[in-house]
């Protein structure tokens, strides 16, 4: 997305491509809004995809795929065994990252089971910038310690600092010097760190945690599901990067890494995922368990077409116009809503639009889970789905006890070149409506809940009937409205 002035000053994100491909889409009235939320269970995972007018659930396997990833599908090799589309996607790797290696796997978390079966042991430690929801269930799960060093400005929800996931490097040695390097068997680099709202951290910050890493001997893996709008920022907030070209930061920041992963459910606009490695003998730890639980090494459980589409789509993310078109448009709701005292994180990162829920419900204690309740609210003043991203999606303590999450955060995901402007300024207006009318949100408590990623399957209950009486506002302030 190139920096294109107004003529009138209007400051706008401008698309760099043309839509060829459309689906029409749904927006139920109120009435049936409320409804479908209750039948949910409060849950926007569970809502029905028929009953939503804009999915920013997630950018998850969302993401608009271009022409030429299209046309690519169509001359996929299917063969089980030393298919050419394989080759295709392990050359296209490496040319990127310049790692030799490369094991295919059905998506992001299937690579963080593949790792953590690897290197994880009963009381293993691994230090990352900001835990993920899957990685850390895969590290929990086979006895391992999550410690998240995010620097103390990661955690501010508002924030200037360019780069807030970026690592604490003092808190990274003490904490290698206090467990011992035997038991860290690697650190996680997080790009586009997803849950303190998909925040970037620094190539020079990145440099230094490798640094240390090698001066203990401890692995560096990079979860590159992100990296995209990561480079998006470096390129465009890190003053020596400036002058580099989207390919130069990624080949320098992969020098760095002995292992990176990715989800290409957001990496590369298709399906998928996979592991790149650089030594033989971390592939050899790695590689038999792809066929175990993925399926043979020339596809890892994707379909050969979507291998083709990643082969592209990795390519494309070399793009600055392809990869600021997320970035841009989150800049802008952020701002829009900001204008109109809507509490978001900020600086903007990528991945999403993140609204402050312990701010905007701040009469809702964390315990009826503000976030989880503003994210049914949205849907129901808007028709949007949105993700709770605070205490609902931790997991509770050994004793039962709630973890209450650092921030409670409602995050709009910006699947890449899905959205028209006008869409999103429909967003914006609903959530200011619903801001105007927060004191009516109320809290929510769990009916089922399931022991881990309770978040996904979970059901609900409001803790009163304010989600009747918000449809009934909704109703008086917008009569002839859908
Ligand atoms: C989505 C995501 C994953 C998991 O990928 P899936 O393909 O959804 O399994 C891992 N890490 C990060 C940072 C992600 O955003």
């Amino acid at each position: 997305m190139a920096n294109i002035e107004f003529f009138t000053g209007e400051n706008i994100p401008l698309e760099m491509h043309k839509v060829r491909i459309v689906q029409k889409l749904n927006l139920p009235p109120v009435e049936y809004r409320k409804d479908a939320m209750e039948k949910a269970g409060f849950n926007t995972f569970m809502l029905q995809n028929k009953d939503v007018f804009m999915d920013m659930l997630t950018d998850s396997g969302v993401n608009a795929m271009s022409d030429r990833q299209q046309a690519a599908m169509m001359v996929a090799d299917d063969s089980y065994a030393g298919s050419e589309t394989f080759t295709r996607l392990q050359n296209k790797v490496t040319e990127i990252f310049g790692m030799e290696y490369f094991l295919p796997a059905h998506q992001g978390r299937a690579c963080e089971n593949i790792l953590a079966e690897a290197y994880v042991n009963e009381g293993s430690v691994i230090p990352m910038n900001f835990h993920f929801t899957t990685p850390k269930a895969h590290i929990t799960r086979l006895g391992g310690r999550v410690e998240e060093l995010v620097i103390e400005e990661g955690l501010k929800i508002n924030s200037d600092h360019p780069f807030k996931g970026n690592f604490d490097t003092d808190r990274l040695r003490k904490l290698i010097e206090e467990v011992g390097p035997n038991n860290i068997p690697f650190i996680r680099l997080e790009a586009g760190t997803n849950l303190i709202g998909g925040q970037p951290f620094s190539l020079e910050n990145a440099r230094e945690v490798c640094a240390i890493a090698k001066e203990f001997k401890i692995m560096t893996v990079l979860d590159a599901s992100l990296l995209q709008d990561n480079l998006y920022f470096i390129k465009t907030r890190e003053e020596s990067c400036k002058n580099k070209s989207i390919r130069e930061i990624t080949k320098e920041l992969s020098d760095l890494m002995d292992i990176i992963y990715f989800s290409a459910r957001k990496l590369g606009f298709a399906r998928g995922g996979g592991i790149c490695i650089r030594s033989e003998e971390d592939l050899k730890k790695m590689r038999e368990l792809i066929p175990l639980f993925e399926g043979f090494l020339t596809y890892g459980g994707m379909s050969v077409r979507e291998m083709e589409a990643i082969v592209v789509g990795l390519d494309e993310t070399m793009d600055m116009d392809v990869i600021s078109q997320g970035p841009k448009f989150i800049q802008y709701m952020s701002d829009e809503l900001q204008k109109h005292g809507v509490p978001v994180v900020t600086p903007a990162g990528g991945l999403g639009c993140h609204i402050n829920a312990g701010e905007f419900v701040s009469h809702i204690p964390q315990e009826e889970y503000p976030a989880g309740a503003l994210a049914a609210a949205i849907y129901i003043a808007g028709g949007i789905r949105g993700m709770e991203r605070g205490t609902l999606s931790e997991q509770r303590n050994p004793d039962g006890s709630e973890q209450l999450s650092e921030m409670e955060l409602v995050r709009l995901a910006m699947p890449r070149r899905v959205f028209t402007l006008s869409q999103v300024k429909y967003a914006i207006d609903r959530i200011v409506w619903l801001y105007n009318n927060r004191d009516l949100i109320g809290g929510l408590r769990f009916v089922d809940e399931p022991k881990t990623l309770r978040f996904f399957i979970g059901k609900l209950e409001a803790t009163s009937d304010w989600p009747e009486k918000l449809a009934k506002k909704f109703r008086e302030d917008f009569p002839e409205s859908l």
